[in-house]
């Protein structure tokens, strides 16, 4: 299913970071009264009544003069125009409106994209009289909301929701294995992909991405059929550095949106890094499929033990979910590729792998047999069955008497259990504990 994207734009200091944060429920981003901090741009995944979607955070203001100001607001704007699908324009209603909300109106309101504006602070009556003025700026859709609180988001977000398409009712536009090549900038993808273009041939046809600037192709290799997605047509966009990072964090997310597996690349002389790791943590949370490319293998020095070692390292910096392939190769020297590809597709495979409930049952009966569920609070913990659920995401369901008292290092070591009896490598699971 294609992702949705809603991106935050506002001055510095009007709360966009807080409104994120309570959103996404988690305490990273640094807040401060201080006008003009900088802070870095941020994105994640937000749920809201079964919804999701990504949320960006285009923050980033840094402190200078007024027309330092224009220029950051202009960028932001920008991002939030080219890669969300709504925006949640944000305004403080303690300062009331300034020149840089007038601004921001003026950019915001030539776009198609439906625009939310949030006036924030309103944490009391009188702060919802003051703010009225805000209907001045004309937009369509006006929340009054208090990030500090809550009041009032709730009904931002239901707005919000409203626009994104049931899961249920999004139309599988195709039943061919969809694969997304991601990774950093100069980790190699467009070399990947020209290597891959080289290589055949056979290529079917370039289809049109269902969003802006990915672009799918249909390949049909060895009889076998897929598509693949590429994010490699960025670097047009913006000539600034911190910027190109930014986008291609918002296109890979897209890209991931879009497919069934990621292949994500990384640069085999700079190791994996915190964005990376960001980026796979993404997929995981996702449900996507992963498979792990070190690229530039060419460039290591190689002894025996080289490729085991690496691999080792890179899988405790993975974990906790690391069983993912892992292949070293080359776009340069063309080593590995169709591998990777082969690879991919395995994963695609187990992602849609249905256990039986009888075979399942096997499993989890040895599993319990060889190791107990611990007893909390003097009540043993029985669980009786499981069975898989029909979802895209490799999900099971195990029913016992306490599901609330099963502890997460059992709820692991069920999860290694299955992945040991049957192969899921390297698409993530769900486990899920019902009262019965
Ligand atoms: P950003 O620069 O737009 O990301 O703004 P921040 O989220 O960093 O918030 C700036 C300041 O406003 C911080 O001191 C927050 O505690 C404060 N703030 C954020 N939301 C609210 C709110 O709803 N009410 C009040 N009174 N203060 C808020
Ligand atoms: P992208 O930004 O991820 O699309 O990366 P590019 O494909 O543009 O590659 C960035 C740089 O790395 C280019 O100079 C490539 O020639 C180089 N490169 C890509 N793959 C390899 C590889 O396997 N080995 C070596 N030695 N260089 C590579």
């Amino acid at each position: 299913m294609a992702g949705f994207t809603v991106a935050i734009v506002g001055r510095p200091n009007v709360g966009k970071s807080t409104f994120f944060n309570r959103l996404l429920q988690q305490r990273k981003a640094i807040v401060d009264d201080v006008s003009g901090v900088t802070r870095d741009r941020q994105y994640g995944i937000a749920d809201w009544n079964g919804k999701t979607f990504n949320l960006i955070d285009t923050g980033g203001f840094v402190a200078g003069s007024d027309d330092v100001f224009e220029t950051e607001i202009r960028k932001q704007v920008k991002i939030a125009l080219d890669e969300a699908n709504a925006v949640i324009f944000m305004c403080d209603a303690a300062s009331g409106i300034t020149d840089l909300d007038e601004s921001m109106t003026d950019l915001l309101r030539r776009t198609t994209k439906p625009v939310f504006l949030a006036i924030n602070k309103v944490d009391n009556h009188e702060r919802l009289l003051e703010a009225s003025e805000f209907y001045a700026l004309g937009f369509e859709h006006i929340f009054f909301i208090s990030s500090m609180t809550g009041s009032g988001t709730g009904e931002l977000l239901d707005a919000v929701a409203a626009l994104i398409p049931d899961e249920q009712a999004a139309v599988e536009e195709s039943t061919i294995p969809k694969i997304a090549i991601i990774g950093q900038p100069n980790v190699g993808k467009s070399s990947m992909l020209n290597a891959l273009l080289g290589e055949e041939r056979t290529i079917v046809s370039d289809i049109a991405g269902t969003t802006r600037d990915t672009i799918h192709t249909h390949y049909n290799l060895f009889n076998k059929e897929f598509i693949l997605i590429d994010t490699a047509g960025i670097r047009r966009k913006t000539k600034v550095n911190e910027d190109l990072e930014f986008y291609s964090v918002i296109r890979a997310i897209r890209a991931m949106d879009e497919a069934d597996v990621c292949m994500l690349l990384l640069d085999a002389e700079k190791g994996i890094s915190q964005q990376d790791l960001n980026i796979y943590s993404l997929a995981v949370k996702k449900g996507k499929g992963i498979v792990l490319l070190v690229n530039k293998w060419d460039l290591i020095q190689k002894e025996t033990n080289t490729a085991r070692d690496y691999e080792k390292e890179l899988k405790q910096r993975l974990a906790p979910f690391n069983d993912v392939p892992i292949l070293f190769v080359s776009a340069k020297e063309k080593t590995r590729l169709m591998q990777g590809i082969e690879a991919a597709l395995q994963v695609v495979e187990n992602r849609q792998r249905k256990i039986s409930t009888s075979d399942l049952n096997e499993v989890l009966q040895k599993a319990i047999q060889a190791y107990h569920p611990p007893v909390v609070r003097g009540m043993p913990i029985s669980i009786k069955y499981a069975t898989q659920l029909p979802t895209p995401v490799p999900s099971f369901a195990f029913f016992c008497n306490h599901p609330d008292d099963v502890k997460q290092s059992y709820k692991n070591y069920l999860e290694n259990q299955l992945r040991a009896a049957f192969n899921f490598k390297g698409t993530p699971m769900r486990l899920f504990f019902r009262k019965k």
